[in-house]
């Protein structure tokens, strides 16, 4: 008799398709199996440039998102109150027409009282131009509230940043600092990057008061008090100039470390660099004893020292401002120990092993390369330090500064973009800053026009600012006022607050996509919550209309007046595009597209579409033809294939042409999707090696990336130690120049926009007694879980389905509070109630807990009384979107001085076991109704 044969592994597909991955921000390469037009089974794509096949338990765990309870499911239109959950669902037509009518009223009267932003999103390309044709400034992403510190900083300092902007030479560094929450913005990257360094033997070291994350395979963790990294950072600059461990050839040659700075106090061009009538900077030939060009090749420039120019007037060196600054006695390890809460032995130790990774083990490859004054090097040398940080040491109120300190440190060990280092990614480095400047200014911002140019760029000066005659803010988040000056993402979490106070002005219209901005997005969310509510004298609401798109039925949804459901990411078309910031690797330019993997069986649409077809109903000129008929009536993928923002520069950069072979420029390829879908949905371009580093002042590199559309001109990109445009705004502080800030902004912009970096105490640690809230709060990241939504997602949940507050177990006895006890947490702004866990691996005077866990019952699908909503919580209703502190009868946001970022993790609380020991959180809002339209 013939045995049975039992198939142990059948086969559970019968298609693959290949698609970008969206469960966090690091848009690996997936792969997804099909049976029958159902999500099977989520892997790694092993030919993606990203990920090279590695996924995560997020990525994995994507099929739960794509079938998730709380996808929304039928466009929704509000009747009854705010925050009630009362719709009716309505057809795309009607929901498209109303959108059409309410933007069209606000277009053809003042475009400036639309409010058009969007959370974390993967398509700014587009939605950035969409504002400006509407004609609107009030637009920006989530940037503001999540790591704009560390773009701003880094774009205004060496013309790139980390994570999009550039990332370590996991090939070759031997020694590498890891600072505070980051590792959520690379997480696969970063992963694998650190699996080379084991195996390696690099020293890892992280610096983060809490040791989670990838901190728990650090060689070692330095535990310091959060708000203090720039401190920390200082000392070991105060340290390695004080042993003149530095690249003093790196600083000369392709920094502004010897540019002249004119001393001249009181006077309008005091702290302003010494320029050539052409505008060119100045430096001190130690040859001729006299200033010379920067530009010219003959020049032996002195990087320390002051002079006297022949007209009397005094100049030194920015170096010489740098050097007396870090080697004060401020910086000094002793100095800093107790409030960074690192013995000064440590900070000296960890500063001469960086020291001796990068001197000592100098790395030299046998690449010639010419710079961008013609000189040609045999070698390319590199300095194998390289560091990593994101949120962490951003979101304080000096995180602006704190971030060009340590962008500071890589330069003064010639770090930058060198064998070893840190390394950038294309189309980084840019100019510094980016040559694009904020549009939006009197006059620029009229009926049925398009704005000039985008709404969002970067400042070199107070006449770039968005402010009226009398100063006041021309956006409705402040941003590139006097409040924010360089708030190059924007402040997105002002943006409610201010619209419900009209402070500067009231809008008609708050449009968002993607961004749960009355809940884990919001700070202070009881007046968020009110904001959103309130009305005025005739019954109208202070925000009178709010359009939202979402997949999902978030805490958001419940606010709105027009819902226009989205779709999931495995359901549409999208592009990770050069316009935006891409998937670029360091060793080339890379980007990539999310293709339809299944059909969605819902009534929704993917947003990108949905705003090109309400471009076009607008008559948006960019998305009209001029017989007035859409111009990209195939929606998103027809857009990604034939826009072109210059001509053949498009939203992708590969397979143009009209044979596809051409690269970055060329003219639109009707046959592109079908290349990228070929190429597992990706593409990407391996620069020769002699374009690989030294990028900023690579001749050959630069005149590839102007070729390539990422700069206007070939010229080298010289790091920017001393930042001019800082300069300027203190200046008109000073009185100097034709626009001014107002009464009470002078003495804080002369404080905070210095233009040789420095530490100071974050605002609310400074603003409230240390006696009353001797504690800090911040949040971390879990590694199962990105966006809030994740807390939807059925296999995610079980591995993360609350929150706790996590602190120091000799602290907790102390305060006679124990494992599991549930405890008062209050700052000056509120309290509430949740349940403790004790660690050994936290700074004794944080507490912490993971961020965006605690959802409002009632949403995301789960049933009321989840523990995400009874046991879950969030540090959000802690935190004061104002400072507590008035100027003058104002208060300013509880952001960074210069950017706009908020502060969320200056959070001071004091920590008490709680009377009620009762297991659920506090505070409990009303639990929100089942919404109708959801699948
Ligand atoms: S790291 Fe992020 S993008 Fe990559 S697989 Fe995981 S969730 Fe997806």
């Amino acid at each position: 008799m013939t045995e049975p044969v039992i198939d142990t592994s059948p086969k559970t597909w019968d298609e693959v398709k290949t698609t970008t991955c969206y469960m966090c921000a690091c848009r690996c390469g997936i792969k997804v199996y099909l049976k029958d037009g159902t999500v099977k089974y989520i892997e790694g794509n092993r030919d993606h440039p990203v990920n090279k096949g590695v996924i995560c338990g997020k990525g994995a765990s994507g099929i739960k998102q794509h079938y998730s309870p709380a996808r929304l499911s039928k466009p929704l239109m509000r009747v009854g109150e705010r925050g009630a959950g009362e719709f009716r669902e309505v057809e795309w037509e009607e929901a498209l027409r109303t959108a059409t009518l309410w933007l069209s009223e606000i277009r053809n009267k003042d475009p400036r009282k639309l409010a058009f932003f969007t959370g974390r999103d993967q398509s700014q390309g587009l939605t950035g131009w969409w504002a400006t044709q509407f004609g609107t400034p009030n637009y920006a992403a989530h940037g503001g509230f999540c790591s704009v510190n560390m773009a701003a900083a880094g774009l205004y300092t060496f013309g790139g940043s980390f994570w999009e902007f550039g990332e370590p030479d996991w090939k070759h560094t031997k020694y590498f600092l890891l600072f505070g929450v980051a590792e959520d913005h690379a997480s696969n990257p970063i992963k694998t990057g650190l699996g080379k360094l084991k195996a390696r033997g690099a020293k890892f070291v992280s610096i983060n008061p809490v040791k989670t994350g990838y901190s728990a395979i650090a060689d070692e963790w330095v535990g310091l008090k959060p708000g203090t990294d720039g401190l920390f950072v200082g000392a070991l600059i105060h340290e390695l100039l004080g042993a003149q461990k530095i690249d003093g050839e790196y600083l000369q040659r392709y920094t502004n470390a010897p540019w002249l700075v004119i001393e001249n106090p009181g006077g309008a061009d005091d702290g302003l660099f010494l320029r050539e009538a052409s505008g060119t900077a100045q430096v001190w030939d130690s040859h001729t004893n006299s200033p010379m060009s920067a530009a010219s090749s003959d020049a032996s420039p002195k990087l320390m020292g002051r002079f006297v120019l022949p007209d009397g007037r005094k100049v030194v060196t920015s170096f010489t401002l740098i050097a007396e600054r870090f080697l004060s006695n401020d910086y000094a390890p002793e100095t800093v120990a107790e409030r960074c809460a690192i013995p000064a032995s440590t900070i000296r130790r960890i500063a001469a092993e960086i020291a001796e990774a990068a001197f000592e083990q100098q790395i030299e490859l046998d690449i010639p390369w010419t710079d961008y004054t013609g000189r040609r090097h045999e070698k390319m040398i590199g300095r194998p330090v390289s560091m990593h940080a994101m949120r962490g040491i951003s979101a304080h109120a000096n995180g602006f500064q704190t971030c060009r300190i340590l962008h500071i440190l890589q330069i003064i060990l010639g770090t930058i973009d060198v064998p070893g280092g840190f390394r950038y990614k294309p189309p980084f480095p840019k100019p510094i800053p980016p040559p694009i400047r904020p549009a939006g200014k009197l006059g620029q911002v009229r009926p049925n026009t398009p704005m000039p140019g985008p709404p969002l760029g970067f400042v070199v000066s107070p006449d770039d600012l968005l402010v009226d005659e009398d100063g006041k803010p021309l956006r409705i988040d402040k941003a590139y006022s006097w409040d924010a000056p360089l708030a190059a993402h924007g402040l997105m979490h002002m943006v409610i607050n201010n619209a419900a106070k009209g402070d500067p002005y009231t809008i008609d219209l708050l449009f968002m996509y993607m961004a749960n901005m009355s809940w884990n997005s919001a700070m202070n969310v009881p007046d968020t919550l009110k904001a959103l509510t309130a009305k005025r004298g005739d019954g109208e609401y202070v925000i009178p209309r709010i359009i939202y798109s979402d997949a999902y039925d978030s805490e958001m949804v419940r606010y709105a007046d027009l819902i226009l459901p989205d779709t999931t990411y495995l359901e549409r078309w999208d592009c990770i595009s050069m316009l935006d910031r891409p998937i670029s690797e360091a060793d080339g330019p890379a980007d990539s597209i999310r293709q339809p993997v299944v059909e969605a069986e819902r009534d929704v649409r993917a947003f990108q579409s949905v705003l090109l077809d309400l471009g076009a109903r607008l008559g948006l000129p960019g998305m009209t033809r001029p017989d007035g008929t859409a111009r990209y009536p195939g929606g998103y993928p027809d857009y990604m294939v034939n826009h072109e923002r210059a001509p053949g520069l498009g939203p992708l950069a590969g397979y143009r042409g009209k044979d596809g072979k051409a690269k970055g420029r060329g003219a639109p390829n009707p046959d592109q999707l079908k290349a990228y879908i070929d190429n597992g949905c990706h593409w990407f371009y391996e620069l020769p090696d002699h374009m690989k580093y030294y990028r900023h002042v690579n001749w050959d590199y630069l005149d590839w990336s102007t070729f390539m559309g990422f700069m206007g001109k070939p010229e080298p990109i010289i790091h920017q130690l001393y930042c001019e445009p800082l300069q300027k705004f203190r200046l008109a502080a000073q009185g100097h120049g034709k626009i001014l800030p107002p009464d009470g902004h002078a003495r804080r912009i002369s404080t905070y926009f210095d233009p040789v970096p420095f530490w100071y105490p974050p605002f609310e640690g400074n603003m409230v007694s240390d006696t009353e809230f001797p504690m800090h709060a911040i949040t971390q990241r879990p590694m199962a879980m990105y966006h809030s939504w994740g807390s939807q997602n059925a296999w995610l949940r079980q591995i993360l389905g609350r929150n706790w507050l996590y602190m120091n177990k000799d602290r907790a006895a102390k305060l006679g509070i124990a494992e599991g006890d549930w405890v008062t947490v209050t700052s000056h702004h509120g309290q509430i109630k949740s349940q403790v866990k004790l660690m050994s691996g936290v700074n004794a005077d944080t507490v912490w807990t993971w961020n965006a866990i605690g959802k409002r019952s009632g949403t995301w699908g789960l049933s009321a009384d989840a523990p995400e909503a009874k046991k879950g919580f969030l540090l959000n209703h802690l935190i004061s979107d104002l400072l507590p502190e008035r100027e003058g009868g104002y208060r300013f946001s509880n952001s960074d001085p210069v950017t706009g970022q908020a502060a969320w993790y200056d959070l001071k609380v004091r920590v008490e076991k709680a009377v009620d020991q009762s297991a659920e959180s506090q505070p409990q809002f009303p639990v929100l109704k089942k919404l109708r339209g959801r699948k």
